[in-house]
């Protein structure tokens, strides 16, 4: 049996190691120039994105039949990777169009697999509107932000553990979970809001910089608040509650990178 004081102890250096380990994991991305906590290498991103890309077209019913509008997808892909400085990033950028029809939805994996489903990409009117969906994904990608998530989680579940050692006591069991899933939220929370901002900001520089209408980008975020149904949330919508705030950012880029 450990003494109060000996759990105490151990939850703080396991705590420590947690933090020591996502804190010293510091990389400088070269896209957007910020500095972030990141375990993975760019090539384990790419490995991670081809091995998950399968599994998360599966969940939207598999690839679009059509390969014409496959194609249609890709180009315009293509044409925002070729044009900025996505270019220089080291992932390989491609672009699918998902089966399903009821979901409205974009998103991408890690490495550059972006994935936009039938049901949203009948919902855009023009192809500047599809560059915005396009260009916010691969701001996901270029941005890191799955790397950053995991490295994230490594370092919460490592302070859960430390909390769930430190409080462990017998006449509570709740509360170390309570803990462990109020820090997991917290973190969670915070980050994603800021990669979606600047996803949508660099996402209408790359709008303009490969010559399409930035201002579409606002047209997609109205498009998508109409659709957001209250199950299953778009990748664009889910960690985001203010989507008029975030109209007033995207406005905020447009004449920041509009010259
Ligand atoms: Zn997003």
């Amino acid at each position: 049996m450990r003494s109060r004081a000996t759990r105490v102890i151990i939850g703080l250096v396991m705590a420590l190691v947690a933090l020591f380990t996502y804190f010293t994991n510091t990389q400088e991305n070269p896209v957007t120039g910020e500095k972030q906590h990141i375990s993975m290498t760019p090539e384990q991103e790419v490995q991670l994105g081809l091995e998950s890309a399968p599994q998360m077209a599966q969940e939207f019913g598999g690839l679009y039949p059509d390969e014409k509008v496959q194609q249609s997808v890709k180009r315009v892909g293509e044409k925002i990777v070729n044009s900025t400085s996505v270019k220089t990033s080291p992932y390989k950028f491609d672009f699918h169009v998902l089966a399903d029809n009821k979901t409205v939805n974009a998103f991408a994996v890690p490495g550059g697999q972006v994935f936009i489903t039938a049901a949203l990409l009948d919902k855009l009117k023009s192809e500047d509107q599809l560059a915005g969906v396009l260009g916010h994904e691969i701001t996901h990608v270029v941005g890191r932000h799955s790397a950053e998530q995991i490295a994230q989680q490594q370092l919460t579940q490592g302070l859960a553990g430390a909390a769930a050692v430190a409080t462990e006591d017998p006449n509570s069991p709740g509360r170390s979970s309570a803990i462990a899933a109020y820090v997991a939220n917290l973190i969670g929370l915070k980050y994603g809001r800021e990669d979606e901002i600047e996803s949508d900001q660099l996402g209408v520089r790359w709008m303009i910089e490969s010559g399409y209408k930035p201002e579409a980008m606002i047209e997609v975020m109205e498009i998508l608040k109409a659709a957001g149904g209250p199950n299953r949330p778009s990748e664009f919508m889910s960690s985001h509650p203010d989507p008029d705030n975030r109209i007033e950012r995207i406005k905020e880029a447009i004449a920041k990178y509009k010259k």
